[in-house]
């Protein structure tokens, strides 16, 4: 039986180490909250009382953490995962962090002879919970293939992004678009029903028109259209914009550091901070509307 270290427990890492747990692994489960330690016990993991604890002779450590100050910590600190974990043991982060420190947290793995991917995932805690997570991998390709079987007990799509950071990568350019393609989707049918176009209406032309995207047809940011979108109930999440501002941080700052010209993403963000300024960053990302409507 493979022995898993599970680190972070929150909305994501809880519910994806019960699953692992459901797949028969033995999981030794740790965070810093009692209750979520609890939970995942509940769960049928193992509680450990230290992270060390934990990663002291896992196959396999898995972490799921708020940022990548956190990452870089709980593995790199002196008594940390790369001082703890047993040779040959395979690190695998799921957290959603910054390229710079995904890199260099397997940088420092790596030197130890340790196999590390940046796994982060898409998908929230519903997906978290059913197994049907996207997992977007960065790392050697041998790395990769060591993970997956592990991935797949958490997630149905798995992705392979190429080198180190690479899923940070992926994830951070997927939600940047996504954050800019709900602004315009906003703008769209706001103009539409100040002209006098009703949104069922606009959305029957424009979703089949040159303008679609998921945006629009999975999860409509004006009422009506797409019954089960947050729109149809006051924008209650689904997914926060508080987490949508946080990509859209790690967004621009990896644009900056590449010199890649993001100016939508800028003035997306820009707008989700006016959310988050108004203490309305509660609300699903697709609340922006309010923002648009001049009704947050
Ligand atoms: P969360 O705040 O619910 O959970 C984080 C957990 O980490 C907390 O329980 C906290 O106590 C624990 N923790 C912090 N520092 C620790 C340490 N040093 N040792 C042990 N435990 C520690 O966050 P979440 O919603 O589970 O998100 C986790 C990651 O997944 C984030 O990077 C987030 O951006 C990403 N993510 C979240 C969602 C979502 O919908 N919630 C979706 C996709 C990705």
């Amino acid at each position: 039986m493979t022995t898993i270290a599970f680190i972070g427990l929150g909305n994501m890492g809880g519910p994806m180490a019960a699953n692992l747990a459901k797949a028969g692994h033995g999981v030794r489960a740790f965070d810093l909250s009692q209750a979520a330690l609890a939970k995942a016990v509940e769960a049928g993991c193992a509680k450990a009382g230290t992270a060390s604890e934990a990663v002291d002779g896992a196959d396999i450590i898995v972490s799921m953490l708020p940022a990548g100050a956190h990452v870089k910590a709980v593995y790199m600190n002196e008594g940390g995962v790369i001082d703890v974990a047993k040779k040959g043991a395979l690190f695998i982060d799921s957290s959603t962090i910054d390229v710079d420190s995904a890199r260099t947290v397997i940088k420092a793995a790596t030197a130890k002879g340790f196999e590390m991917v940046d796994a982060p995932v898409s998908g929230g805690v519903a997906a978290a919970t059913a197994g049907t997570l996207t997992f977007m991998v960065g790392g050697e390709q041998a790395s990769f293939e060591r993970a997956k079987p592990f991935l797949e007990k958490m997630g149905k799509n798995i992705f392979h992004a190429g080198a180190a950071g690479n899923g940070q990568v992926a994830k951070i350019a997927n939600n940047m678009l996504l954050g800019i393609s709900m602004i315009a989707t906003c703008e769209a049918f706001n103009l539409a029903e100040r002209l006098g176009l009703d949104a069922e209406t606009f959305f029957k032309i424009s979703s089949t028109a040159s303008g679609q995207c998921w945006s629009m047809t999975s999860y409509c940011p004006a009422p009506g259209p797409v019954p089960n979108a947050p729109s149809n109930r006051d924008y209650q999440p689904g997914f926060a914009a508080a987490m949508m501002l946080k990509d859209m941080r790690l967004a621009q700052e990896a644009a900056h550091k590449a010199k890649a010209a993001t100016p939508l993403g800028a003035q997306a963000e820009a707008l989700y901070a006016l959310m988050e300024a108004a203490g309305k960053d509660n609300l699903d990302f697709s609340g922006v509307m309010k923002l648009i409507k001049g009704s947050l």
